[in-house]
């Protein structure tokens, strides 16, 4: 199919838009919790320090790392060791592990963000981030590779509800000015909006649980742009599904262009489901 005319750049260039996957060696760190920002009701930034964070490399925005907590009664963090096959633990024993987004990482001062979206009932991992506090340690691994997305589409979707939301704000402060992106996100209710900075021309409608509002909903009402077009899906398995489906199915969106996944599943603990691989 010709691209359409407004994906050709003004010196007649026609953009790459292949997705490169980029593998990054497998690293255990032990880190130490060094700042807590409660952002909003539902979102904890946790900043972790360590010396371990040198050579700390995560090139795509929706990279994941493995986050291991430490046990809540003894305090006792397991670190495994890595073999051929992956990690070995010490007698077999395992540590709770959850993923979560890399955000934010200096690497002059060594310290990486996390944002944690605090959901009730929590399980380990957001009970873990409701207690946080400076001086606890945590372990991370990962990211072991990076989906590399071009920013050259004619426009950008990009859906999520909070646990897709520290992605989506890392794709929009990487896209360049002169890009658009469309964007639904799906919080509690208007206290847990975020400033969400970019240089892209950036259109975000917010989806309110509160008032029983659905991102398949938004997604159906949407006034797609013309052009081609990249999305992004993260939110819960059953919604992530139904809206790859539908991008699929009634927009006719091009299958190599959409990316959706269950970060959580409702009723079950956590899983990584991806519905476009
Ligand atoms: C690639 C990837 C990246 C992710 N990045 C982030 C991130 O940056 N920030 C973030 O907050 N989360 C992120 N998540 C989601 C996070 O890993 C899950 O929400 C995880 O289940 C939380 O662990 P838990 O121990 O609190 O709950 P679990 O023990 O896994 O689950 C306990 C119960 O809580 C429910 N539950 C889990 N998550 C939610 C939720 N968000 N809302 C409502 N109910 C829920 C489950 O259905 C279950 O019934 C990511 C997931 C993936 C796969």
């Amino acid at each position: 199919m010709p691209l359409p005319a407004e994906s050709i750049s003004s010196t007649g260039a026609v953009p790459d838009l292949t997705i490169q996957r980029v593998r990054h060696p497998l690293r255990f760190r032990l880190l130490e919790v060094c700042r807590v920002d409660r952002l909003t009701p539902h979102l904890l930034r946790v900043t972790l320090q360590g010396d371990a964070l040198d050579g700390f490399v995560s090139t795509g925005f929706d990279d994941h790392v493995k986050v291991f907590f430490p046990d809540p009664v003894t305090g006792e963090l397991l670190a495994p060791a890595l073999g051929d096959d992956g990690p070995i633990w010490p007698e077999g024993k395992r540590p709770v592990m959850r993923d979560y987004t890399p955000g934010q990482f200096d690497p002059v001062n060594l310290t990486l963000q996390i944002d944690f979206a605090l959901h009730q009932p929590g399980g380990p991992a957001t009970c873990w981030a409701e207690q946080a506090q400076v001086g606890q340690r945590l372990g991370i691994a990962g990211p072991k590779g990076s989906f590399m997305v071009p920013t050259g589409f004619n426009w950008h979707l990009l859906v999520g509800d909070d646990t897709g939301l520290p992605a989506i704000a890392r794709r929009l402060a990487e896209l360049p000015a002169g890009a658009r992106a469309e964007v639904l996100m799906e919080v509690d209710s208007h206290a847990d909006h975020i400033p969400l900075p970019s240089l892209a021309d950036v259109n975000v409608v917010w989806v309110h649980r509160e008032q029983h509002q659905s991102l398949l909903d938004a997604l159906a009402q949407m006034r797609m742009p013309s052009g081609h077009f990249f999305s992004w899906i993260a939110c819960e398995s059953a919604q992530a599904k139904a809206m790859h489906a539908f991008l699929i199915n009634e927009c006719r969106a091009n299958p190599k262009w959409v990316r959706a996944s269950g970060y959580w599943r409702k009723g079950s603990m956590a899983s990584y489901e991806s519905f476009d691989r």
